[in-house]
């Protein structure tokens, strides 16, 4: 009988009928009816329904509401059926499952020291499962992400739900967790003697290092010996123990944005493949690291892209030249500094914005001096005409990955961040956004005279959108701060 807004104001509007008479007593509604009528409201609403009457309560017994209401809230298609042979109904999935566990679901980041990392829980049948996203192997940087499940709840009696840790060779066993806060959960492992190995430490250690990292004890012993230290902290007490998980959101996407923003992969020389979530805030684009490593943390912005500088990029003879380019990009940085300049010592407004060509059309080809080879080199490629402008690592740049696209949409000035083991002095340091293709971006990092390639994070998550734009910037000040 309730009615809304404009129901009420329509009734209002016809003076000829009396509101009252067109009532029906719901009670008086065939319990066919009734069920659908049930079926179609949030589960939420339905236990405050089933206080009004016995019949309504009765009606709520029937598990085809129920039913309905976990295919259309949490996506279960699963055949209900199985339930029936362990005596669990739709309604218990419902509220001892799905309900309680909702506040779960979407995209986590660990809290491992620098590591950072990307947990997904997602409703998998009659499963709630967290995988936990691994990048592909280095340097691969369009391989898909590779993941393994941590830990999974259900329901295996009326009860209550089961939680179990799906850690290590030995299959799941007995886990918790425990919602700290509406953002903030942990899981805990009850049988960590499920993570041994017959190797002992050393077998389990290699293990894991092979199959989360990609990576031998020899390579790291090479590269880094701090991080091998920091690891095998990382893989005992973390592992172990308990984890600690903080709500991340997607980027809140806009027509107008460079690319559509998310998730990507990107080559951090010896640190390996980490996860970067590309943001769009107005004038500037950012990247922030999901995963990190023991110079720059998870939750620190790992490049910023000034959008409304853009960078011509030379023909590709005089890009082979390293100098050349730094030249450019420095030029580009000395005017970024005036401007910054000027802003500060006028007390008046800023100063009137230049025109984004950033926003002008995709992929117009930036020809300066009309190098006739370049033309011709341009012209031998008649499915990229208009769409890019070829595209080399200058000489002494050094790329983990070499087969980059040879061709780019366009590029900008842009800073990335840099620091010493333990994120000591973190600096920002100039470099060149390079854009390839809907799925594809660079950094050239001046400084280090490296490269880092992007490549998308194909997979699709749910319940992972921001309520609003302010709430994405709330996480992202939020995960940045943890470790800086
Ligand atoms: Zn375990």
């Amino acid at each position: 009988q309730r009615r809304g807004p404009a129901e009420t104001a329509a009734a209002d509007s016809e003076p000829d009928t009396d509101p009252e008479e067109e009532r029906i007593e719901a009670g008086s509604l065939p319990p066919e009816l009734l069920v659908e009528i049930f079926a179609s409201l949030p589960g939420t609403d339905l236990p405050s329904l089933a206080q009004v009457c016995t019949k309504f309560r009765r009606i709520l017994h029937t598990d085809t509401i129920w039913r309905r209401r976990c295919r259309e809230e949490y996506g279960v298609c699963e055949n209900l059926r199985k339930l029936e042979i362990t005596g669990v109904s739709c309604r218990d999935v419902y509220a001892k499952l799905l309900h309680r566990y909702r506040h779960i679901l979407g995209l986590w980041q660990p809290d491992i020291g620098p590591y950072g990392g990307l947990l997904n829980v997602v409703v998998d049948g009659l499963f709630i499962i967290g995988w936990m996203y691994l990048p592909p192997h280095d340097p691969h940087v369009d391989d898909p992400m590779r993941f393994k499940p941590l830990f999974r709840v259900h329901l295996m009696e009326r009860k209550s739900a089961t939680v179990e840790c799906m850690y290590g060779h030995k299959g799941p066993h007995n886990g918790h967790i425990q919602i700290v806060k509406k953002d903030e959960f942990s899981t805990k492992c009850n049988q960590t003697d499920h993570h041994r190995m017959s190797g002992g430490r050393q077998e389990e250690f290699r293990t894991w290092l092979r199959e989360e990292w990609g990576r031998t004890l020899e390579d790291i012993f090479h590269e880094h010996m701090q991080e091998l230290i920091l690891m095998k902290f990382i893989y005992t007490s973390q592992y172990d123990n308990c984890l600690t998980y903080r709500r991340i959101y997607l980027p809140p996407s806009r027509p107008d944005d460079l690319i559509k923003p998310g998730l990507f992969k990107g080559t951090y020389g010896s640190h390996g493949l980490e996860i970067v979530m590309l943001s769009f805030h107005g004038r500037c684009a950012r990247g922030t690291k999901i995963t990190g490593d023991p110079n720059i943390p998870a939750g620190q912005q790992t490049v910023e892209i000034d959008l409304r500088h853009r960078i011509q990029l030379p023909d590709v003879e005089n890009l082979r030249n390293f100098n050349e380019l730094s030249r450019l990009v420095l030029e580009v940085r000395e005017q970024v500094r005036q401007e910054q300049q000027q802003q500060q010592d006028g007390e008046g407004p800023a100063p009137p914005q230049e025109p984004l060509s950033a926003r002008g059309p995709p992929g117009a080809p930036a020809e300066e001096g009309g190098d006739p080879r370049g033309g011709a080199a341009a012209a031998e490629q008649p499915a990229q005409s208009g769409q890019g402008q070829p595209f080399v690592l200058p000489v002494g740049v050094s790329s983990r990955n070499e087969d980059y696209p040879r061709t780019c949409r366009m590029c900008f000035y842009g800073t990335g961040l840099i620091a010493g083991h333990g994120f000591t002095s973190p600096e920002r340091t100039p470099g060149v956004f390079v854009l390839f293709d809907e799925d594809r971006f660079g950094f050239v990092w001046l400084e280090l005279k490296s490269f880092s390639l992007y490549s998308r994070v194909q997979a699709t998550f749910r319940n992972a959108d921001a309520p609003s734009p302010q709430a994405f910037e709330e996480m992202l000040k939020n995960i940045q701060s943890l470790t800086s």
